[in-house]
């Protein structure tokens, strides 16, 4: 299973930063990148162009949205739709991140109709799952995850290719926080998620990667990286700098 190395910029990068970005990326990560690895760059919507261009059509790098909205056309001011992205150059974007659920307002069922809609549109896609530091507390990790990803895949066809759909695992209490999940606690969520995906997609939920995000660092990734069920990282933070960046993909 190839694993997949996604960086969330959020709402940081100007087009000239990006390019920059992401041309400084291809350079130091040069002929490194294993076989076995990818790389995606989710960027603005305004620099995804650009990100495309700084990647120059290097072999295992793609360029991916962090939102759409799950409609075609219309009136929907402020909006953006899956064929728009793809025709700024953007093969995936992310579903369900939790600051799309917390900071915006996002519901499970929501989240759900973004993420069969995106993967009808032909968008590859990352749901993003998990709990909160209360939720955590209150011995609630499996009911959370069970909701999430029942509500979130309820509408993605049974049949879809597994390659084309991610779920990151990321804690909420670890996103943007330096607090990272310790091994036993990113096992006991992978495995959570795992049983789910093959409940749901049989034996090609066996197939469909899990990324683990939150406080992802060059530091802890090769640890988290080698993990059981971890089949990639979504960075945010680490993920601004190429140096930064290369040495997580290269970990
Ligand atoms: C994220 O934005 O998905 C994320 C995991 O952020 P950070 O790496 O900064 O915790």
């Amino acid at each position: 299973m190839m694993k997949l190395f996604a960086a969330n910029w959020k709402m940081h990068k100007t087009q000239a930063e990006a390019r920059q970005t992401a041309e400084e990326l291809v350079r130091l990560v040069g002929s490194g990148l294993a076989a076995d690895r990818e790389v995606l760059l989710t960027a603005p919507f305004t620099a995804l162009a650009a990100t495309a261009q700084g990647l120059a059509g290097a072999a295992r790098f793609s360029v991916g949205a962090q939102n759409f909205y799950p409609e075609t056309h219309g009136a929907f001011t402020g909006e953006i739709s899956p064929a728009m992205l793809q025709d700024a150059g953007a093969s995936w974007a992310l579903t369900g991140h939790s600051e799309r659920r917390h900071v915006l307002g996002e519901s499970d069922g929501f989240v759900g109709r973004k993420t069969a809609f995106g993967l009808a549109a032909g968008l590859n896609v990352i749901f993003c799952v998990g709990e909160k530091i209360e939720e955590r507390k209150a011995n609630q990790l499996a009911e959370v995850l069970t909701r999430q990803i029942s509500l979130g895949l309820a509408d993605v066809p049974r049949d879809v290719s597994p390659q084309r759909l991610c779920v990151a695992y990321e804690p909420v209490w670890a996103i943007g926080t330096g607090l990272v999940a310790g091994p036993a606690e990113i096992l006991e969520a992978h495995a959570l998620v795992r049983s789910q995906l093959a409940a749901i997609f049989g034996s090609a939920g066996r197939e469909v990667r899990i990324l683990y995000g939150g406080s992802v660092k060059p530091d802890n990734a090769a640890e988290i990286i080698a993990l059981d069920n971890v089949d990639g990282v979504l960075v945010g933070g680490a993920s601004l700098k190429a140096d930064d960046f290369s040495r997580i993909v290269l970990a």
